[in-house]
């Protein structure tokens, strides 16, 4: 230590003059306010577009901070592909990370470069972000949006591998190669488990759980939640018809998956197809405990929806007796859906199971020919009719009469029979036109092409229909490419006026141009060009240009019991019809498709169920 060191006189002081300074006025030195603009991609509060958005919840599954709830707004119009809800953000929970929008499925979530707010009431920070953002205020600055080279969701789906288009013409094996268990489990990952598809498909089936299944690979789960549905709700969701709709399901699901906003959407079909495939047969991992219930069910029609209804009974102790008038069950899908979009083993396998449970199915038998309807109400405690539509409906084109000129439902099924060995092979034209740009003219045109291939090593096949484009046709857009890449040739915008018939043998078709379809109410009116015509070349025409109803086998006493609009039964929501042991479904009801058959197969069994146990005693 130094001994010299003293300590200086102001430094001794200094706290006591600091007391002086405790009676002044202070002085604020005021700095001008300057307003800072928030960085570009600033993580500020939430703008949600509600038009946009589709109430998917992805957003807060994803939120770290449990931030998001989902709630519903009752105002909100009911839509196909959208939910009720909407987000509503926690500002006490949330931690700005911007998950939720670089996940939302639509890309109506965003971040604004709004981050002050001011209140007492810590209410105030939670709030259901619409466009206007936290304090209501147009053409909010936005800040962090979805960045665009990354993105948290898998947007491409994975390919089907297909046979090619040549190599598959030359014959009638199922070009859909279905998914492998890598592609599979793939394809799985992708979806974000929001349901959305499971309201859209009108069997509700329950979409999410059989493709979190897969993607656990526990295909023994899978196959129980397509077959069983949900067990607290009455089987709601189930679907008999797995393997069948895996392959040839009209898949309205798909248009609604939310992936689809803004990627592919998720493959729901061939996920199905890839569980049943995977599973030899069904009986050896679905069990049911069944209650016998000492009531008997006749069914009318073999197709989706009366197999359906026979399944659902079957698995509520009901015994139920099918009756066919063809010589195997299946309706359309054995005797219309060509085997190359749909092959007898994978229909065999979902009938089969029905058949396990005891449904018996009597084919060849035509009720109303063989067995009169009113036999089947004194023999059963209920009646279910499911007939489908078996007619064809004609252009009434002058030249329809001749043998050449044939229907597209005797066609397919004369081929359908012909390539299981239980028919003569059909006539097979060098030329053919087919008239109608729906589905069922795919069919017949690829198969017919397929034919040609076989017999005469070339195509000549083409298609026409009254509607200008292929947007405007009716069928879808694959069967089309499909079709065109098969050798099929497509003539859009042309009417039939007659066919051209030179020495009693078909010569063609002559067209008109048709200018417009419909009228300004949506109604089938179509307009044509007098002075534009053509001729398409041909020795056979299918007319391919709808189905209709065959009631033969209802009596008349039940005719005028009965309500027809357009052609259909009416019934109410249980397919019950005014004749209270009568129940009716399928195409004769609803249609346009197989999984409509299998859900009013489902409502009937619940309605004749319902019936059953209250009225019949
Ligand atoms: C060519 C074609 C292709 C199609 N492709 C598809 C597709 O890819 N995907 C899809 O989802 N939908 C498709 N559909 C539609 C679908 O097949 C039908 O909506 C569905 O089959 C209707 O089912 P259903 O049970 O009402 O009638 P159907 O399948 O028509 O079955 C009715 C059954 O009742 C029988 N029957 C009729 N009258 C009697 C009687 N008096 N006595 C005993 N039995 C009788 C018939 O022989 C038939 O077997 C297609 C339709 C056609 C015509
Ligand atoms: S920013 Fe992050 S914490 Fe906030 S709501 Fe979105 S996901 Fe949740
Ligand atoms: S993820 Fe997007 S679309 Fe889905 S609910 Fe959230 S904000 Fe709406
Ligand atoms: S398939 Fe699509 S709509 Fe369905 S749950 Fe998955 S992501 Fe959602």
């Amino acid at each position: 230590m130094n001994n010299n060191s003293t300590m200086p006189k102001k430094d001794f002081f200094a706290p006591i003059k600091a007391w002086k300074f405790l009676f002044k006025k202070p002085v604020t030195i005021k700095v001008p306010y300057v307003k800072r603009e928030a960085a570009e991609r600033y993580r500020g509060f939430h703008i949600n577009d509600w038009e946009k958005c589709i109430g998917c919840g992805t957003c807060a599954k994803i939120c770290p901070t449990d931030a998001i709830r989902m709630v519903e707004v009752e105002d909100l119009p009911h839509e196909y592909g959208k939910k009720s809800q909407r987000p509503v953000i926690d500002y006490g929970r949330c931690s700005f990370c911007a998950m939720c929008v670089d996940i939302c499925t639509t890309g109506s979530l965003k971040m604004t470069r709004e981050y002050v707010h001011v209140s007492p009431d810590p209410e105030d920070f939670i709030y259901a972000p619409t466009e206007k953002g936290i304090h209501g205020i147009e053409n909010i600055p936005v800040g962090w949006t979805k960045d665009e080279n990354s993105d948290l969701l898998e947007l491409d789906r994975v390919e089907m591998e297909m046979i090619e288009g040549e190599e598959r013409s030359k014959s009638f094996i199922e070009y859909v190669k279905g998914y492998s268990k890598e592609q599979a489990m793939h394809e799985a990952a992708r979806c974000v488990e929001c349901g959305i598809c499971t309201d859209r498909c009108p069997q509700h089936m329950r979409i999410p759980e059989y493709i979190k299944a897969i993607w656990k690979d526990d295909l023994k789960e899978a196959v129980n939640i397509l077959l069983k549905g949900d067990l607290e709700q009455d089987m709601l969701g189930a679907n008999p018809f797995s393997s069948v709709c895996g392959r040839v399901c009209t898949h309205k699901c798909e248009e609604a998956c939310s992936i689809g906003n803004r990627g592919d959407a998720i493959a729901i079909r061939w996920l199905k197809r890839y569980i049943v495939d995977n599973i030899s047969s069904y009986e050896n991992v679905v069990n049911y405990k069944i209650e016998p219930r000492n009531k008997k069910v006749a069914i009318v029609g073999s197709g989706p929806a009366g197999l359906s209804a026979a399944y659902f009974l079957a698995t509520m102790g009901y015994e139920v007796e099918v009756f066919e008038s063809l010589s195997r069950p299946g309706g359309v899908m054995r005797y219309g859906i060509p085997s190359y979009r749909l092959p007898d083993e994978a229909l065999d396998k979902d009938i089969a199971f029905i058949q396990a449970l005891g449904v018996k199915i009597h084919v060849g038998v035509s009720v109303g020919k063989d067995i009169p309807l009113m036999e089947l109400k004194e023999k059963f405690d209920a009646v279910y009719v499911s007939t489908g539509f078996t007619l064809g409906r004609s252009t009434n084109i002058p030249g329809t009469e001749h043998e050449d000129v044939i229907q597209a439902l005797p066609l397919l099924r004369e081929i359908r029979d012909f390539l299981r060995g239980e028919g003569p092979k059909p006539k097979i034209p060098k030329s053919l036109v087919v008239i109608g740009g729906g589905n069922v003219a795919m069919d017949v045109a690829r198969s017919m092409a397929r034919l040609q291939m076989m017999e005469y090593g070339k195509v000549d096949v083409k298609v026409s229909s009254l509607e200008r484009t292929y947007e405007e046709m009716p069928a879808d857009m694959e069967e089309i490419e499909e079709g065109s890449e098969e050798g099929v040739k497509f003539y859009p915008g042309w009417g039939p006026i007659k066919v051209v018939i030179e020495n009693g043998k078909v010569k063609g078709v002559e067209f008109k141009k048709c200018l417009e379809v419909f009228d300004e109410n949506r109604r089938f009116n179509p307009k044509f060009d007098e002075n534009q015509k053509m001729i398409l070349e041909a020795d056979m025409v299918v007319e391919a240009i709808g189905q209709a109803p065959d009631y033969n086998y209802l009596p008349e006493e039940l005719k005028e019991k009965l309500e027809f609009v357009r052609g259909r039964i009416v019934t109410n929501e249980y397919r019950q019809t005014p004749i209270k042991w009568l129940f009716a479904g399928g195409d004769i009801v609803h249609g346009p498709d197989i999984i409509h058959g299998v859900a009013d197969g489902y409502w009937a069994a619940k309605g004749i169920d319902e019936y059953l146990r209250n009225e019949v005693k």
